[in-house]
């Protein structure tokens, strides 16, 4: 059942987000990054919408080629280089893996090769920078409005695609989830892992190629604009660089993993996956060095080293309390956290065709501090990124905001369904581990 409340916010944002996210990139491109001024502008009557809507670059050719190309090279480096990562990186995880089990119970298989994706992607990336000159790499920066419109069209269609399978051509029907609303199927998605063969796996492909790939080389564009503008690259800029480059590589390092998390493991895929991949992520997600080009802050030695602590930690923190529930599911508890066998409440549930099954939550290491603590890692690297913009605007700190929405919600939409599938066990658990994300306080 759809209520009021999430109607309504789902209506909210399919209306809002896109413009949102034209707000955002239209203020850095006219007002030097204020958001404020383009709203004085319009409330004062010193422009009107068309004169700010008129002022914004269109679609082009050139946009276009380049954004199909893209797509193109990240979807063939998907489905035509099987992984060879993993035959020489000790302790990575890469090739055939298999996902969680569906509630309909299948257990879908996935070729993991992001990590080479990435790296084959960066090295002719570096290698046009510093030897072809096929391209300037500035050419994400030169480009950005116009690819705008050509990742909005690719996240419509998607999401829109998506919908229509679902009806006509399901990959698995009996993990779809019709709610009979329009609106919410079409946000929350109806398939579970929509596919087309046996490897094209949407949520794995749209989440990490033509969004997070393009991530880091999206700050390098911005990078490289800045030192065309101004003969230098500040130290906030290498701060975001670097501290998104080892969250992005993190990401690909441990995309096995990521077959384990609610994004494949319980959310459908609809427009907010689609869409969200497509264009919220690459454009929100590297608003900090967007805006570090229009304003290039040098930043103090000392502030520099206190950011990059506090995303260092950050970034610990995240990865640790991951890895611990890692290790700790793999191993079905198996393992040593902090140098002691895990403790943890059995839990059992029902899936959807009456089969009982088993599970454990573990109440030890990170986890026994708060429920969610690798959010809370999570939050403060977000946090350290906004940090390296300096306090002249608050455009870049939409991030950190947009972050905590993200993550206190994902918090109260998985305890829900944490709670529907475990019952009176979630209880115990709740009880044993009582808060959620800050020990003490929340
Ligand atoms: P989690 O990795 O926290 O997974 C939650 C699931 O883990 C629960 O549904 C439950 O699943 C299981 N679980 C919960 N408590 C325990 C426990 N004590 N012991 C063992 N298993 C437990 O959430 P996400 O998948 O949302 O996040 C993964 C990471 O991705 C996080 O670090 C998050 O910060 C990050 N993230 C980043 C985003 C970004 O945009 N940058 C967006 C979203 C996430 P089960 O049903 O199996 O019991």
């Amino acid at each position: 059942e759809v209520d009021w409340f999430s109607l309504a916010s789902i209506l909210f944002l399919l209306m809002f987000a896109p413009l949102i996210v034209y707000y955002f990139i239209m203020s850095c491109d006219q007002y030097q990054c204020s958001l404020i001024d383009p709203l004085i502008d319009l409330l004062t009557g010193n422009k009107h919408l068309s004169d700010i809507w008129n002022k914004t670059p269109t679609l082009t050719y050139r946009a276009a080629s380049i954004y199909a190309l893209w797509v193109a090279f990240q979807m063939l480096l998907y489905l035509f280089i099987p992984d060879f990562c993993h035959k020489f990186l000790p302790g990575y995880v890469g090739g055939v893996q298999e996902g969680a089990v569906t509630p309909a119970g299948v257990v879908n298989k996935y070729e993991i090769n992001g990590l080479q994706a990435w790296i084959i992607t960066h090295v002719l990336w570096f290698a046009n920078a510093y030897y072809f000159h096929w391209f300037s790499p500035t050419i994400i920066f030169d480009n950005w409005i116009p690819l705008l419109w050509c990742a909005n069209v690719l996240g419509y269609a998607v999401s829109t695609f998506a919908m229509i399978k679902s009806y006509f051509f399901p990959t698995n029907a009996e993990d779809c989830k019709f709610t009979g609303n329009f609106f919410y199927d079409y946000m929350m998605g109806i398939e579970f892992n929509p596919r087309i063969g046996k490897w094209f796996d949407f949520k794995l492909f749209f989440n990490g190629r033509p969004g997070i790939v393009a991530w880091t080389l999206i700050n390098l564009s911005y990078a490289a604009k800045q030192q065309e503008l101004y003969g230098q690259v500040t130290n906030s800029m290498i701060l975001v660089n670097v501290l998104q480059g080892i969250y992005v590589l993190d990401f690909f390092w441990n995309e096995a993993w990521y077959l384990k998390t609610i994004d494949i493991c319980h959310d459908h895929f609809g427009w907010y996956l689609g869409w969200g991949d497509c264009v919220w992520l690459p454009y929100l997600y590297t608003l900090q060095g967007l805006y570090l080009v229009y304003h290039p802050v040098q930043l103090y030695t000392a502030n520099a080293i206190g950011i990059l602590m506090l995303g260092l930690i950050g970034y610990y923190i995240f990865r640790m309390t991951n890895h611990q529930k890692d290790l700790f599911r793999r191993t079905n508890g198996n393992c040593k956290i902090w140098g002691k066998k895990p403790e943890y409440i059995e839990c059992s549930y029902m899936s959807v065709d009456g089969s009982k099954y088993y599970s454990k939550l573990m109440t030890s290491g990170f986890w026994g501090w708060a429920r969610h603590f690798n959010y809370t890692g999570d939050l403060m690297g977000s946090l350290a990124y906004c940090l390296t913009c300096g306090f002249e605007h608050i455009l870049p700190y939409f991030y950190i905001v947009y972050m905590t929405i993200l993550l206190t919600h994902r918090c109260i939409r998985d305890e829900h369904r944490c709670f529907s599938k475990y019952g009176k066990d979630w209880k115990r658990y709740t009880a044993a581990v009582p808060y959620r994300l800050i020990p003490g306080i929340f």
